[in-house]
Formats: structure tokens, C-alpha cells, sequence
């Protein structure tokens, strides 16, 4: 598998990926990642938005003592900042941030009205730096900044068009990456864009490629095969590299 490599290489690998801060964790490949990994027998702090109940709450109950819920709108600084607080005095091994919506996928760019780019944009590009900046001290030196992007993300690969406001959103995401690693260049820690494939989710909707438990498992598969290997990575769900 060969990676981009925005930073240096390094022979250390961490002991253990044990703690991990996963943040929109409700439903979905986020609540996925949740399962995946406390039945790997890993610690996680993830979080929902909203005060309801959500599959994470049921998850919780079934593994006592592995999973903390914690509350978070990725799209409310403030609301980051009162997380951060919170785990002022923690440390993770890996941060991944999943959240981010999509719109309807019909129409050109042009046609969508202003309101709609924002709340896209905003919550797929914005906000994971936003949480990235503001949780970056809560991981490990030589720990994993994850995000969720998508091969919709890939400006090379656009050869078809579709979902144009939701493609550019993570097209903007990778980027913003690519700008966080060039500013961290040097630094211990794995930086990866992921894209799962077209999974069957909400989002995703029932026509997509992958079930969840064909993208899932190789997620953390590949989250564990980039320990200890510094610099920005985007690939896909079994390691490969996405063309930017
Ligand atoms: P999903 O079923 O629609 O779930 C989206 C998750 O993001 C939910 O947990 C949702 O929480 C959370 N979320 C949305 N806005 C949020 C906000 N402002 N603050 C906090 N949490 C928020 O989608 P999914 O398919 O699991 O997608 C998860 C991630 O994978 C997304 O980033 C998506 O772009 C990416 N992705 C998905 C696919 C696919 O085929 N499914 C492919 C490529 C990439 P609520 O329950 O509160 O709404």
C-alpha cells in the first residue's frame, strides 16, 4: 500500500490504540466504529447530538464500563470548547471524527440555495477542523487524527459529476487536511482521510455498494495498519490510496 506522506517516518509504534474519541456516533458507520471497537475491547468516548436516546445509548448498556456518551454539535464552537473542558485531563490514542451530512444529490451547485451550501459545508468542511484544533492536545503525541472524508471527496476522480455540493464539502475537508499536516509536518502523529465506500446507511441510502460490516471492520483495520506511520494519508476502507 503506498500512502502520501506529508511528514516523517517513524520506527515508534504505539503500544496500543486502546482510548478512543469518536466524535456523531448516533446511527450509521459512526455507531459502526463504536461497536467495532469495544468489541475489540477498546475504551471509547463518543459522542451524540440532542438529548434522545440513540443506538449508542443501547450499545453502552450492553458493554458497561466501555463506552462514555458525551453531547456535541460539531457546528457550535462553543459546544466543542465545553467538550474539550471536559476532557481536559484525558489523552486518546485516536480521534475520529465522523459527523457530516449530505444534501440531495440532484442539481448543480449554482441551483443550491445559499442556506443548504452553508449547513453542508459548514458541517463537513468547518467544523471536523474546528474539532480537530480544539481536541488536537487530547491525543497522544504519536496518536491518530482520523476524519471521515469520502472518495466523493476526490477532485481527480470527479469525472462524472453528482452530488456537487456534497462532493466539493469534502473535497474542502481533504484539503483543510492537507493544510492542518503541512502545518504539523514533522509531527509523530497519523493523519488520515477516510473514505468507507458507498455503505448502506441513512446516508448512504439502501442501493449503496457495501453493507456496513464490509466497510467497518476494514476501516479499523486500516486505522491500525497507519499506527506509527506520521504524515497525511486519504485512503479507502481496505488501505488504498484515493487519488487527491
Ligand atoms: P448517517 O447515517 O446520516 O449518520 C450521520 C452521523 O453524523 C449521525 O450520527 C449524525 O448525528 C451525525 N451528525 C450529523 N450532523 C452532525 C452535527 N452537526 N453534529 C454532530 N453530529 C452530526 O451517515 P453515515 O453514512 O453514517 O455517514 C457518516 C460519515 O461517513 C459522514 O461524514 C459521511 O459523509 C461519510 N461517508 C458516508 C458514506 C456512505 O456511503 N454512507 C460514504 C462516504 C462517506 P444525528 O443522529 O444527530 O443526526
Amino acid at each position: 500500500m503506498s500512502t502520501t506522506n506529508l511528514g516523517s517516518s517513524s520506527d515508534s509504534q504505539p503500544a496500543t490504540a486502546g482510548r478512543v474519541l469518536l466524535i456523531g456516533a448516533s446511527r450509521g458507520l459512526g455507531l459502526a466504529l463504536a461497536r467495532e471497537w469495544v468489541q475489540g475491547g477498546r475504551q471509547v468516548v463518543a459522542t451524540v447530538r440532542g438529548p434522545g436516546r440513540t443506538g449508542l445509548h443501547d450499545l453502552a448498556d450492553a458493554h458497561p464500563g466501555q463506552i462514555e456518551i458525551e453531547a456535541l454539535d460539531v457546528t457550535e464552537p462553543e459546544q466543542i470548547a465545553a467538550l474539550n473542558g471536559r476532557l481536559t485531563d484525558r489523552t486518546f490514542d485516536l480521534l475520529f471524527v465522523n459527523a457530516g451530512v449530505t444534501n440531495q444529490p440532484e442539481g448543480t451547485v449554482a441551483q443550491t440555495s445559499t442556506e443548504e451550501f452553508v449547513r453542508v459545508m459548514v458541517t463537513n468542511a468547518l467544523s471536523p477542523l474546528r474539532v480537530i484544533e480544539a481536541l488536537q492536545d487530547r491525543v497522544e503525541p504519536a496518536g491518530t487524527i482520523a476524519v471521515m472524508s469520502s472518495g466523493q471527496g476526490s477532485v481527480a476522480n470527479n469525472e462524472h459529476g453528482g452530488h456537487e455540493v456534497y462532493r466539493g464539502s469534502k473535497a474542502a475537508l481533504n484539503t483543510f487536511m492537507r493544510s492542518y499536516a503541512a502545518r504539523h509536518r514533522g509531527e509523530g502523529r497519523p493523519l488520515v482521510l477516510m473514505a468507507p465506500g458507498w455503505v448502506r446507511t441513512d446516508m448512504g441510502g439502501p442501493d449503496a455498494r457495501l453493507g456496513i460490516d464490509e466497510s467497518i471492520p476494514n476501516v479499523v483495520r486500516t486505522l491500525d495498519t497507519l499506527r506509527g506511520t506520521p504524515g497525511l494519508h486519504y485512503v479507502d476502507y481496505l488501505g488504498r490510496t484515493v487519488a487527491w
